[in-house]
């Protein structure tokens, strides 16, 4: 077992991190943001991000997907630009490296996005956000993890993560393996579960204690690779950007049960609740 520290991300925590927006600034002030993913049927998986990405104040954001989600995404997300990387699927990843890159949500695994992603991955200098079906090409082979750049965030739920590091008896064993993991390859892990964990390169570990079961349901992580890339690209740290991540993904998931149920309310709900986490943040700090 590894020393470290462990941590509850309370208001405390969150409010020395949120940096409320300032009066005379532009969109250049909070950074580009590109969202990486969809594939034919999965398109929604890239729209739930990219709005996301949108509502949590990034400047500028790019969705990089196929062109089967051309009218799609241009439809729902007006305010975001697309770049197409493909027909049915991404095979071309052209990623402005001025922009934050969350990487995954329906992506899908393709013969030619497993290799073009790899590609991708080695010649890319920045950290990005890493999930889904971009976590499962990485599972395929080991030697991929090492790949991962430096300080990334990866977002797992328990079952990508099994697939990326292998099984573990409990929820202790694992968090133990999280722990060598995120040190051994220096990146970040959020530990997606009913209390996600926050694992730094360091080995600390944040607990975050806002959310509810209303978010086990397809879509929920994308939406919250969609936050964290938006804050990576609003020049919050990786460490600030995880942390206040997976807190403000919970607390928008506490107004959006409040209003609709934990059985009713959808991930797009969870993201019309944005405004109400901002307003209550923008409390805090006063
Ligand atoms: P994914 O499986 O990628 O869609 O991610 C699911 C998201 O919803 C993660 O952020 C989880 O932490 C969250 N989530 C899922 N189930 C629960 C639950 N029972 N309680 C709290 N959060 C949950
Ligand atoms: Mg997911």
């Amino acid at each position: 077992e590894t020393l470290t520290n462990n941590f509850v991300i309370d208001d405390e925590v969150v409010k020395n991190i949120f940096k409320p927006r300032e009066d005379f600034s532009h969109k250049g002030s909070y950074g580009k943001v590109t969202i990486v993913g969809g594939s034919y049927g999965k398109i929604g998986a890239a729209v739930l991000a990219t709005k996301s990405a949108l509502k949590t104040g990034a400047g500028l954001t790019f969705t990089l997907a196929p062109k089967c989600g051309y009218e799609i995404l241009q439809t729902s997300c007006p305010e975001a630009m697309f770049i197409e990387g493909g027909a049915d699927y991404v095979n071309d990843f052209i990623i402005d490296e001025n922009s934050s890159c969350g990487v995954g949500p329906g992506l899908g695994t393709e013969a030619e996005t497993v290799k073009n992603f790899l590609k991708f991955l080695k010649s890319y200098s920045k950290s990005m956000v890493i999930d889904a079906d971009a976590l499962n090409i990485i599972s395929q082979d080991k030697k991929n993890l090492n790949l991962i750049q430096k300080k990334s965030i990866i977002t797992p739920h328990p079952k990508e993560f099994e697939r990326l590091f292998g099984e573990t008896e409990n929820s202790f064993e694992r968090l133990e393996l999280a722990k060598e993991k995120a040190h051994e390859l220096g990146i970040f892990i959020v530990l997606k579960d009913h209390h996600t964990q926050v694992i730094t390169p360091e080995g600390n570990v944040f607990y975050n204690i806002t959310g509810n079961s209303g978010l086990a349901k397809g879509g929920s992580g994308d939406i919250l690779t969609g936050i964290l890339t938006s804050f990576l690209a609003q020049h919050y740290t990786e460490e600030e950007a995880a942390i206040l991540g997976v807190w403000f993904h919970g607390k928008a998931a506490e107004f959006a049960s409040e209003k609709y149920s934990k059985e009713s309310m959808l991930p797009t709900d969870v993201i019309h609740e944005f405004g109400n986490v901002f307003t209550e943040l923008n409390e805090k700090v006063q």
